[in-house]
């Protein structure tokens, strides 16, 4: 499911890194730089691996003999790595997600799946974090959806402004966790007890 359809060589990614080790100013045939196009060529390959998956499919197999649980399912502390479209440059921090189920739920590890799924790509945080809720959303189709992501962008720690120890907050609510205050808080409530 790649978005690119013209996808290049892998000669051809070797040969941009080459360039770009050139306008960094160095020297891409001295020894310690030889293999590194390769290397970066297969580094690629695993940090934008989200582009080979469909979050859709991820969430399709679902379970509906849940004896009536319908109150709220929260994996908290997932893990994320993306990174910015504007520097290509990490984004680090991590992710909850929480959902309201109607009759049917989905096993946890898809919730994480499908941030993974959404994380390793060019990204900005505010479409990340409304992918994630609006494909869990459609899918599942529940009675509420929210995802909450907390980050660093090392565009702004490493280069920029220089601001390190800044987080950026992004979230998206849908169903109940927008229209109903209890439920908010409810969520709100169980993401900051101690896990
Ligand atoms: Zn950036």
């Amino acid at each position: 499911m790649s978005l690119s359809p013209e996808r290049p060589s892998r000669a051809e990614a070797e040969d941009a890194v080459r360039t770009l080790i050139r306008w960094a100013c160095d020297d891409p045939t001295r020894e310690g730089l030889l293999d590194t196009p390769a290397r970066v060529a297969r580094a690629y390959e695993e940090l934008f691996a989200g582009y080979q998956v469909d979050p859709v499919a991820l969430l399709e197999r679902t379970f509906d003999e849940v004896e009536g649980y319908d109150e709220i399912v929260l994996l908290k502390n997932i893990r994320l790595e993306s990174y910015c479209e504007h520097h290509m440059v990490p984004i680090i921090g991590h992710c909850h997600v929480a959902y309201l189920p109607a009759r049917r739920v989905v096993g946890i590890s898809k919730l994480a799946r499908v941030v993974e799924a959404y994380g390793k790509r060019l990204q900005i945080q505010e479409k990340l974090t409304a992918q994630i809720a609006n494909t869990i959303d459609q899918v599942l189709q529940p009675r509420g959806v929210a995802v909450i992501i907390e980050s660093a962008h090392q565009c702004m720690t490493t280069r920029g402004v220089h601001q390190t120890g800044v987080t950026m907050v992004t979230s998206r609510m849908l169903g109940a966790f927008r229209d109903n205050f209890d439920t908010r808080r409810e969520l709100l409530s169980l993401i900051q007890s101690p896990s």
